[in-house]
């Protein structure tokens, strides 16, 4: 079999893959590998705006962002091939891809795994029913009516009530359909209230919360959705002609198991310590693998933050000092990064990312290690479900990389 030897192979050409191959390609030969036929990940296909903010200080639709960090990487010297799959991360680090062209390894000194998220679908949700058609993910759906200018029509039930959910009802309104009701089974629905009221008063979708959805109803296609009201029990059900499952999503970590990353078992992703280092020296892991999801320019951000890391091992920097590991107490569910080492770099924009299960309108994060409690920031920014959360990292300031474990908690005040 062929095998390529490229200084750095990039997995994923997302913002996170793109954004660290414009910054690498500048000093080092850098390959990038994209499954699908063009590059630029998910904002390829999210034409509404909301992209670019905090790495390009520009508001962009999500293909017209995409475009600019291909620019970008193809400027700096970046080789990209698209419809090239890695389906093998093998132990000495040689990674075997599909194409076109056929089967060949790539044998890189230095892999960044940029591979993103999915939305978990409806069967991985195990929701019983028929199987009809008209049952989509947001992915799904953006896809169908983005790239293929495909038009839609009925009404249309969203599961889930994070932003991305909103950013369904977008599209199947410029598709033609009519988003009806949005189904949360929190207490109070995820997204930023900025989006709930215009939602309700432009496309008259009404967020049914506590709620989830026990049921798909229709035999070629969808007629309706049974919901459960989990306070009262009570079940209704919800006319639909669609029915699209958002959020709930699951990093495609199957490269990182496959190349025996340590993983965090809560999260799905790889273990990685604020220089973005896996548990493998050489393999690194950035973007929404590692927080899931978080916006397009904070992955985008992570694949700048990565570049001096990957040079300084190319450049024989290979060792750290051992670290301690963060873990987080519920209603947190994840952090990242979640290993941090005595004089490394700060995280990613100085922040560490979390994900809550439980709204907490005024946070207070509490930082812990052998019991003690070693920092406390409150902050101004209620903890939501839906999206991550996120806090200087300076309350790890006081942390003794001799006493074990830091616990990070989190109440209301
Ligand atoms: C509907 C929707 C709306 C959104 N709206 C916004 C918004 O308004 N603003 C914002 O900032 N963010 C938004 N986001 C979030 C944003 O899209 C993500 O944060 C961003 O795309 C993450 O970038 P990434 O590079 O980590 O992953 P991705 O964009 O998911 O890219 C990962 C890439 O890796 C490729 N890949 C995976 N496995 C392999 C493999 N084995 N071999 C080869 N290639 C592989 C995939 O095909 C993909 O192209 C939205 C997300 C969704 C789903």
């Amino acid at each position: 079999m062929k095998t390529l030897t490229p200084t750095v192979l990039i997995v994923g050409a997302g913002p996170a893959g793109l954004a660290a191959a414009a910054g690498l390609a500048r000093t080092v030969d850098v390959l990038v590998v994209e499954r699908e036929s063009e590059a630029g990940g998910i904002p390829r296909h999210s034409k509404h705006l909301g992209y670019g903010m905090r790495d390009m200080t520009r508001f962009m639709s999500g293909p017209a962002y995409a475009a600019i960090l291909l620019e970008k990487a193809k400027q700096a010297g970046a080789e990209i091939m698209t419809h090239t799959q890695v389906t093998e991360f093998q132990a000495d680090g040689t990674l075997v891809v599909t194409s076109p062209q056929g089967r060949f390894a790539i044998a890189p000194s230095v892999t960044i795994l940029a591979t993103g998220a999915r939305e978990r679908p409806r069967m991985a949700r195990r929701i019983p029913g028929d199987r009809p058609s008209g049952v989509l993910t947001t992915g799904q759906l953006q896809n169908m009516v983005h790239l293929h200018g495909e038009k839609l029509h009925g009404r249309a039930v969203i599961v889930g009530g994070e932003l991305v959910s909103w950013s369904a009802a977008l599209t199947l309104r410029e598709a033609g359909a009519k988003p009806v009701a949005l189904i949360s089974h929190y207490p109070k629905s995820e997204s930023y209230r900025i989006f709930r009221g215009p939602g309700r008063f432009l496309f008259g979708t009404r967020v049914v919360t506590n709620s989830a959805v026990t049921r798909v109803i229709g035999k070629r296609t969808v007629s309706g959705v049974e919901i459960e009201n989990s306070r009262t029990g009570e079940r209704s059900v919800i006319d639909a002609d669609i029915v699209v499952f958002t959020g709930d999503w699951v990093p495609d970590h199957e490269l990182a198991r496959m190349a025996g990353l340590d993983m965090d078992p809560v999260a799905k992703s790889p273990m990685v310590d604020s220089g973005l280092r896996t548990s493998k020296p050489g393999v690194f892991a950035i973007g929404n693998l590692l927080h899931p999801v978080d916006t397009a320019d904070v992955a985008a951000l992570d694949g700048e933050h990565v570049v001096d890391q990957v040079l300084a091992y190319l450049g024989g920097i290979t060792e750290h000092p051992a670290g301690v590991g963060l873990t987080v107490d519920a209603p947190l569910r994840w952090v990242s990064p979640n290993i941090i080492r005595p004089r490394d770099v700060r995280p990613a924009r100085g922040k560490l990312l979390f994900w809550t299960d439980k709204y907490v309108p005024l946070p207070v994060v509490e930082v812990r290690q052998a019991g003690r409690l070693i920092g406390s920031i409150r902050m101004i920014w209620p903890a939501a479900p839906g999206r991550v959360f996120r806090v200087p990292a300076s309350i790890l300031n006081r942390v003794d990389y001799s006493a074990g474990p830091v616990t990070i908690s989190i109440r209301n005040a």
